[in-house]
């Protein structure tokens, strides 16, 4: 028998199948889309099985050792690599690592110490070696074929092994390996030793007893003495977040009950809801209640949220209802992540909550995923392997057959698109249940301020309108969405920016390095106010930073209390639940932020929102850069007034713009005149558009060549427009080229030949599904 392997390296010239020799003791172990260690060169390297076949022409090694007791991948998770596979191209290796956490890839150390523990068959007796690693002490011949007979068997309901293991003296641990009959096998993992304390049940984990005053060698000599019981426990690492808030059990009203009935009545089908509610209309209670019925059915619910700061909020509203909710994003430490994919791949949550990269979680007996706000950009992932959550979910639902449940105050045109040709099931939430009107909305042209010789960032009416509220012991939102307008430095006597030597950008200023940045490659060296050009000392800092706004804010309100909410304040773990609880409390008078402050929390005290340079919204240079100004903007504004009415002020110097003026409008309004030029354009959602990215250090030769893939692509049944300079022209010393494809469909595969038969040693060719801006 023979395995085919993807090797755990990203590199072009390994990516492809290699084959290994399954020596007998695994013969009937291994599975498909199992973890193996393989002989790979001089090295020993992790791979997964893609296959199990019984003749292969080149295999001439051995796979050292299995690292999984069932598959990391299974048959789910295979199948949506293929739909990405199908839809960008990537290494293999690259496409295992996307869809499984990074905790999983695992060097030859790390492997001994997290696999052994769970192989250990009752008769062999492992013990630690003196680095403290798990050793058989034995090589197991009967053990593989013992564990297999043990997963397949169905006439036990649950067979449970004991295993007792003395090592170290006297120290005896118990390990409990459970299975049950539907051939799952159940792992259950041991995180941290919990001791009886006397055998009198009281049981401490070995840091309560250390916090007591117990040292290391006190516990060791306790132990030895059979005072103390030591044993490891099933335990998960909890999730804790900051802020102390439970969901308040309300009572639907008419609209919210119907909304629910009518996704219950499809929880067996597969079929995709648009819930679209304005903001506070309670869909997050819709959401409750239908998660409920779920699990009655005992089946598990998959709720994402964009971005990590919306996931305390949403945690707590369901860790308040339910039980054995998980949590899964990027931003958990290590040992925590693989905590909680050790709990969810064990069947033991019900719920599992988490950012974009949890829609490939594995979860057997999923009845329904969740996608909150559903028009987020943040689902795509845009680096890397290139994918979409929603669409992911999407392939997940018709995997399962489940619903799909997509909510959003303001829906992606697409996603509204697809609901009125009758592919998506509109829902409608119309009213905000406390009968709170949205906030009324008031437009300020800062030109006309200028007329006025104010020439603060701040218009009079939103300066007037914050000192109310500070009077009034109200609290106001200040949003500055500064993406892509990072703060740079400028020679006043000769107007030079320095930039980056190896890209085509401005360097960045950062206030309190004083230093100066490239965002791309990470160059920086240290402000000089003496400019390199003219040698003026006239260099000075052009503020356009959020860090700016606050410096101005306090000046000219030296009496509010500011709290600022951006990459750089929420750098460190959990800092934004600080600050949000901050704010929560009243502990100051305004939120000012980037667009991390449109959603998250529910601020009662909340009766003003000010958005500042709202059209810098629209200097983004891509066709959705439209759709996202109007639903920040609406979302923004539609977090005054959840509790007592509010107003929301817009500053700009290019109001009149229809995703601007539209806020003050209806959803439908924005929706008719942004889908007309959609059409007119030949983007979706009436055409696909991607972009191909050409890059190479000779700035003719990569233009020449991007001339001729253009040409190639001609043959394709698409539009092909460009090629033109990307938006930075040149990083790292590369020059960037892109090209445009709008297609209805397209033959992928077709196209992906082409441009591997483009690149060339000196020319990168990358695609982007999705997108149009790189
Ligand atoms: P959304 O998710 O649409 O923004 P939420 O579900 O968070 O709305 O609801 C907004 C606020 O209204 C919350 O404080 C919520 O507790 C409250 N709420 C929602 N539904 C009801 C209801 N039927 N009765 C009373 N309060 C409700
Ligand atoms: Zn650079």
């Amino acid at each position: 028998m023979y395995a085919k392997v993807i090797i755990d390296i990203k590199h072009e010239d390994v990516n492809r199948f290699f084959d290994y020799i399954i020596p007998q003791k695994y013969e009937d172990f291994l599975e498909r889309g199992m973890r193996v260690l393989v002989p790979f060169g001089k090295q020993t390297r992790m791979g997964y099985v893609t296959e199990i076949i019984t003749e292969s022409l080149d295999a001439t090694k051995e796979i050292l050792e299995v690292l999984d007791v069932i598959p990391s991948i299974n048959e789910e998770l295979f199948s949506l690599m293929n739909y990405i596979k199908n839809h960008v191209p990537a290494l293999y290796s690259s496409i295992f690592s996307t869809v499984i956490p990074s905790e999983l890839a695992v060097n030859y150390t790390k492997v001994v110490e997290m696999v052994k523990p769970e192989l250990v068959p009752d008769d062999l007796k492992p013990y630690f070696n003196k680095k403290g690693i798990w050793r058989l002490k034995r090589k197991d011949q009967v053990y593989y074929p013992r564990l297999k007979k043990l997963r397949d068997s169905k006439d036990q309901e649950i067979i449970k092994i004991k295993t007792v293991i003395k090592e170290k003296g006297t120290t005896k641990t118990d390990k409990t390996y459970t299975y049950n009959q539907n051939h799952h096998y159940k792992r259950i993992y041991h995180y941290e030793i919990v001791i009886d304390l006397f055998n009198m049940k009281k049981e401490y984990t070995r840091k309560e007893l250390t916090d007591q005053g117990l040292t290391a060698s006190n516990i060791n000599t306790l132990v030895k003495n059979q005072v103390l019981f030591e044993q490891e426990k099933d335990v998960f690492r909890e999730i804790e977040h900051q802020f102390d808030l439970s969901d308040k059990k309300v009572v639907l009203t008419d609209e919210q009950q119907n909304v629910v009935n009518q996704i219950v009545n499809s929880l067996d089908k597969q079929e995709t809801f648009l819930l679209k509610g304005i903001t506070g209309s309670g869909k997050t209670e819709v959401y409750l209640e239908v998660i409920s019925k779920v699990i009655e059915q005992n089946k598990q619910v998959l709720v994402l949220v964009p971005e990590i700061t919306l996931v305390a909020q949403m945690a707590k509203r369901l860790k308040s209802r339910f039980d054995d909710v998980a949590i899964y994003h990027s931003a958990l430490s290590s040992g925590e992540r693989f905590d909680q994919y050790k709990k969810i791949q064990s069947g033991k949550a019900s719920i599992v909550l988490g950012t974009r990269s949890a829609v490939f979680l594995p979860m057997e007996d999923l009845g329904l995923v969740i996608i909150d706000e559903e028009h987020d950009d943040s689902y795509i992932q845009k680096e890397q392997v290139i994918y979409d959550a929603v669409e992911i979910a999407l392939e997940r639902a018709k995997h399962h057959q489940i619903p799909v449940l997509l909510g959003s105050a303001t829906p992606s045109i697409t996603s509204m698109y697809e609901a009125m040709n009758n592919r998506f099931t509109l829902l409608e939430l119309t009213k905000r249940p406390l009968n709170l009107e949205i906030p009324t909305i008031q437009y300020v042209d800062m030109r006309l301020e200028l007329e006025k010789n104010n020439t603060s960032i701040f218009s009079k009416t939103l300066l007037d309108a914050m000192k109310k509220r500070i009077e009034m012991k109200e609290q106001t939102i200040l949003l500055f969405n500064r993406k892509g307008y990072a703060p740079f430095v400028l020679c006043r006597a000769c107007g030079d920016v320095p930039q980056c030597p190896h890209c085509d950008i401005s360097l960045t200023y950062y206030k309190e390095k004083k230093s100066l940045k490239c965002h791309y490659c990470g160059y920086e060296k240290p402000f000089d106010n003496t400019c390199s050009v003219c040698n003026a000392s006239k260099v000075k800092e052009v503020g356009t930073g959020i860090e700016y706004v606050e410096q101005v804010l306090k000046k000219q309100m030296p009496k509010a209390r500011v709290l600022r909410m951006d990459k750089n304040a929420t750098r460190i773990k959990g800092s934004h639940e600080i600050i949000w609880n901050n704010f929560l409390n009243e502990e100051a008078d305004i939120l000012l932020g980037t667009q991390m402050i449109a959603k998250g929390l529910d601020f009662p005290k909340v009766t003003l929102v000010g958005v500042l340079m709202a059209d810098l919204l629209l200097k983004v240079p891509s066709y959705k850069s439209t759709e996202n100004a109007y639903m920040l903007l609406a979302q923004v504004t539609g977090r005054s007034g959840r509790f007592y009415p509010g107003e929301a002020i817009i500053q700009g110097y290019d109001i009149g713009h229809f995703a601007i003026k539209s806020v003050n409008q209806t959803y439908e309004t924005f929706y008719q005149e942004a889908l007309y030029n959609r059409k007119l354009m030949n983007y979706p959602p009436f055409k696909n558009t991607s972009q191909i990215l050409i890059s190479g250090e000779s700035y003719l030769k990569t233009y020449q060549r991007a001339f001729m893939l253009k040409k190639a692509l001609s043959s394709l049944s698409c539009d092909v427009l460009g090629p033109s300079q990307a938006l930075i022209t040149k990083i790292k010393d590369y020059y960037r080229f892109t090209i445009t494809l709008k297609y209805e469909t397209i033959e992928k595969q077709e196209l992906f030949d082409l441009l591997e038969a483009h690149e060339f040693d000196d020319i990168k060719i990358r695609y982007f599904p999705y997108l149009d801006i790189v």
